[in-house]
């Protein structure tokens, strides 16, 4: 066996302990997936974290942990708000190849980055470049998805301003938050109603190394008022109170 980049064994065991279960062609993808960021990554600015085992860890782990309370039915379309370099939404397609996934984001530079590495890792996944705000006024975005998910994007008021048009009614929002989600629960309190939402969920977690973390689930209960998402100077001017 050649060289690896990430510790595949490190990968699996991790992953393990958030009930996903990697197999061998899933580790393969990952290793080429890590490889590949630290590449890109001299060229374009994606991620502070280049050493592998960081990557595994912050970045992979992570990303994953999005299914440990979660099961998510055979095909389900997701919309991954902000990706960057693919986060969340490569791990989970990488982990769970059938299922559907949007990745949007507002910097064409880095979505060409996570277009080559789905090539190179043999996956495909619609890819949008466009700002959040503008696909969800876009009648063919807009409630078509069972869940959206964003990492590291906004403050979560904004961003279920961002997310929520895009979830069917009955599907859900999961945000992927560090420690101080009940300061961002109580802040985005009015606009989760406004836009249709309602909080099922929070899971408080550590990951390996002690990380703190928070996933929120926010539950599509009605349809979002067609004004909103408004564009972003709005949000930033007059958020949701
Ligand atoms: N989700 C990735 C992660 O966890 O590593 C990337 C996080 S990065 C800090 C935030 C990303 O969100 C950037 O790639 C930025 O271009 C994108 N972004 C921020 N606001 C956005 C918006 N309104 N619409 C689309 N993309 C947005």
């Amino acid at each position: 066996m050649g060289e690896t980049f990430i510790s595949k064994e490190l990968l699996y065991e991790k992953a393990e302990l958030f009930h996903v279960k990697l197999d061998q062609e899933a580790l393969d993808r990952f290793d080429i997936y890590g490889r590949m960021l630290v590449e890109w990554n001299e060229k374009i600015n994606l991620t502070a974290i280049t050493d592998p085992e960081d990557i595994v860890i912050k970045h992979f782990v992570d990303s994953l942990t999005i299914f440990h309370d979660k099961e998510m039915a055979q095909g389900s379309k997701i919309i991954d708000v902000g990706t960057g370099a693919g986060f969340p939404g490569i791990p989970m397609l990488i982990a769970r190849p059938d299922l559907q996934i949007t990745l949007l984001d507002s910097t064409m530079k880095k979505l060409n980055v996570i277009s080559d590495i789905l090539d190179e890792i043999g996956l495909s996944a619609e890819i949008i470049h466009s700002r959040a705000e503008e696909a969800g006024q876009n009648a063919g975005f807009r409630e078509k998805f069972d869940y959206a998910t964003a990492r590291a994007v906004s403050n979560l008021r904004d961003l279920c301003e961002y997310c929520l048009p895009f979830v069917k009614v009955g599907g859900e929002f999961i945000a992927m938050k560090s420690a101080k989600a009940e300061e961002e629960i109580s802040e985005a309190k009015a606009a989760i109603k406004v836009l249709g939402g309602k909080i099922t969920d929070k899971k408080p977690f550590e990951l390996p190394g002690g990380d703190e973390r928070t996933i929120i689930y926010v539950k599509k209960i009605s349809t979002t008022p067609s004004k909103y998402p408004r564009p972003s100077a709005k949000i930033a001017k007059n958020p949701i109170k």
